[in-house]
């Protein structure tokens, strides 16, 4: 309460990279409110400006680089966390006129060290530690920060991929206990968030680190069934996923959910089984079908998206093409696709047969149509099966005449009112009339 007897002071935060990282510097934002700081946009000039970076390509760490030196330029304090401050914080701190620089694990305390340096209290310039502490885990956010609710089920990853820093950014595998999913959950949906999305880094790692650990994916099934029965939860999704979670037994369990959105989000990264090896991924080009299947079996109006990576080293015509077959044979709504990057540090870097920048961007754009055509397809069918049977769009915006949102299946609607104008956070039925390339169109259908 330190900064109620003082002038207001004004920090802004800018996120880059993933979900969690969105939820962390919301928790941030959060204990700020609540302790009178005003939250500015970034860039406007402020007292402090966090920078929580991300680390998952060259591209992301040359962006956090860019966006401290943005920062230096209109606040007086910069305070740089995440995972590039993990990786090259020390290194980056030479020389360097921030302020602060965190790793991932003292994320939690970040709120109170911004408060301290606010106070003009003498920090540590560089405090970056091990990504290993289960407190920061542990911490809940209890204010609705937007229309629906991220919640960090998880921290690290007991993986490691050969082309990823990521596990050693965040650590080993850190679940929130069931308990405190539970309350947050419950806490954040009576505050106004119906929808509740879990996210960690390796989110199907959930319970891996339980004393009564069991295979991968059983915890996180189980904390499905359990926020299921949450009644002010209305809608329920989870974060990317890796294909080999997708057991008979995850399966049959979260399709009993029904609150669960019929929209999966797979981490495929490949369709060959020799670059699934080679990035030492969990599972083969059959283990990913199997599991498409089994989705497609026990929840069968699930859509899918995907993260694919080209131009893995090695990556050869005929491996390419069985990316091409497995996403022509699955149909994704959302296709992700990342140009390979070198991390340094990892073994993917050290390969040698590193695919030329000219063939990735070849094969990025050969993938990008398949992907389009796909979604027209899977849109046109969306469009034709709800004409008169509604979705139901969680309004993101909304005005006078229409409201833009997500339905179930992640297709981003834009509709028109019809009688009530809807509130941003309502779900709503929503009939479909046509669709673009980006959009589909239709009208709120009143009881
Ligand atoms: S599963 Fe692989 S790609 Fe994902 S965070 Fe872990 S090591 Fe990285």
């Amino acid at each position: 309460m330190l900064q109620n007897h003082m002038t207001q002071k004004a920090v802004s935060i800018m996120t880059l990279g993933c979900r969690v990282n969105q939820y962390e510097s919301d928790s941030v934002a959060s204990k700020l409110k609540e302790n009178n700081i005003k939250i500015v946009p970034f860039g406007e000039k402020c007292d402090i400006a966090v920078i929580n970076t991300c680390t998952v390509t060259s591209e992301s760490d040359k962006k956090s680089r860019q966006m401290i030196h943005r920062a230096l330029l209109f606040a007086d304090h910069v305070v740089v966390t995440g995972c590039y401050a993990q990786i090259s914080g020390d290194e980056e701190s030479k020389n360097s006129s921030v302020t602060y620089f965190r790793g991932n694990s003292g994320k939690a305390g970040l709120a109170d060290t911004v408060m301290n340096i606010l106070a003009g209290i003498n920090e540590p310039k560089v405090d970056i530690g091990k990504p290993d502490n289960t407190s920061a885990v542990e911490s809940i956010l209890e204010t609705p920060m937007r229309t629906r609710s991220y919640i960090k089920i998880e921290d690290g990853c007991n993986n490691s991929c050969s082309y990823c820093l990521i596990h050693t950014a965040r650590g080993p595998v850190r679940s929130k206990s069931p308990e405190t999913v539970l309350k947050e959950a419950e806490i954040l949906s009576t505050k106004g968030n119906a929808e509740i999305i879990l996210t960690g880094i390796e989110t199907a790692s959930y319970g891996l680190d339980f004393q009564n650990r069991r295979p991968y994916g059983y915890h996180l099934a189980d904390l499905i069934t359990e926020i299921n029965k949450i009644e002010s939860v209305k809608r329920i999704g989870i974060a990317s996923l890796d294909p080999s979670v997708f057991t008979d037994y995850f399966t049959e369990t979260v399709a009993k959910a029904e609150k669960l959105l019929p929209h999966f989000h797979i981490s495929l990264q490949s369709g060959s089984s020799r670059i699934l090896a080679s990035m030492k991924r969990k599972y083969n080009r059959d283990m990913a079908l199997k599991s498409f299947e089994r989705i497609k079996k026990n929840i069968p109006d699930a859509t899918f998206s995907a993260d694919i990576i080209v131009g893995y080293p090695g990556e050869t015509d005929e491996d390419f093409d069985d990316t091409l077959s497995i996403c022509e044979q699955i149909q994704f709504l959302h296709l992700h696709i990342f140009p390979y990057s070198k991390r340094i540090g990892t073994p993917a870097a050290e390969m040698k047969d590193q695919i030329p920048a000219q063939i990735k961007k070849e094969r990025l754009k050969r993938l990008s149509e398949l992907g389009l055509a796909s979604k027209e397809k899977i849109l046109d069918d969306y469009v034709k099966s709800h004409t008169e049977s509604p979705v139901f769009v969680l309004v993101e915006k909304a005005d006078a005449k229409s409201y833009k949102g997500h339905s179930e299946h992640f297709a981003e609607v834009i509709a028109e009112n019809a009688g009530e104008r809807p509130k941003v956070g309502d779900i709503v039925p929503t009939v479909l009339t046509h669709y673009d390339e980006k959009y589909v169109y239709g009208r709120h259908k009143m009881p």
